[in-house]
């Protein structure tokens, strides 16, 4: 499949992400665990409006688990998902997203003092990876997708098997360089405490798993 370009804007946000510091890079965990439960309570909402959907608060959860081997890292939601449309048009531009007015009421061309003050939204992952693969089903669909993108040539999106309602975001974390040590987001201890930290406020479980091979 063709491999789009980002949106001018997006790409702009793009560069300040990759060029953050290090000591913000671990902000990119609040906004994933910010936007699958976000998920989660489009979810909860639909249920409220509409009698045929179940809200069983066991079914809703964010899941963190790590795979040290691979070098990754996967937040994964049981929230609404996304279509392919919504794929596309919520990840593939910063045109809907709080990036955007970040954007627009910080007229800065160096981001980095305020990057961990705002939600600077699903973009933020590419502070900390290489690439980055979500898998979505969509409530009420039967197809799920795969969006991909290394951040800065455009980003793939095609079918793929997802067998629950939801989203998965796996990242493939960056090289280890003589600054800078991605370890930490493998590291249970560390992990915990990052999540812990950026999950006060949220109101679904958020589980952990990690695979030490
Ligand atoms: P914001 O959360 O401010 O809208 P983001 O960049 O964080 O901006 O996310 C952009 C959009 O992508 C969200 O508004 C939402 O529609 C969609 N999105 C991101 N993550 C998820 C997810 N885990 N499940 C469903 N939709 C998502
Ligand atoms: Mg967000």
């Amino acid at each position: 499949m063709a491999k789009k370009e980002f949106k001018a804007e997006s790409k702009r946000l793009l560069e300040m992400m990759v060029n953050s510091i290090y000591s913000q890079k671990e902000i990119f965990l609040r906004e994933l665990i910010s936007n699958a439960s976000d998920a989660i309570d489009k979810m909860y909402y639909k249920a409220l409006t509409d009698d045929s959907v179940n809200f069983d608060q066991d079914n809703f959860f964010i899941k963190v688990s790590t795979d040290k081997e691979q070098r990754t890292l996967t937040i994964e939601d049981t929230g609404i998902g996304m279509t392919q449309d919504e794929l596309e048009k919520n990840l593939g531009t910063i045109a809907e997203s709080g990036s955007l007015a970040f954007k627009k009421e910080n007229d800065v061309k160096d981001g980095h003092d305020i990057i961990g003050q705002f939600g600077v939204g699903f973009y933020s992952a590419f502070m900390v990876a290489d690439s980055v693969t979500v898998f979505s089903k969509a409530f009420g669909s039967d197809e799920a997708y795969k969006w991909e993108s290394n951040g800065t040539d455009g980003y793939t999106i095609e079918p793929a098997e997802k067998d629950s309602t939801g989203t998965k975001i796996i990242i493939q974390l960056k090289e280890n360089s003589e600054d800078e040590n991605y370890d930490d987001f493998l590291q249970e201890y560390e992990l915990k405490s990052i999540v812990k930290k950026y999950s006060d406020f949220i109101r679904y479980p958020i589980k952990m798993d990690v695979t030490v091979h």
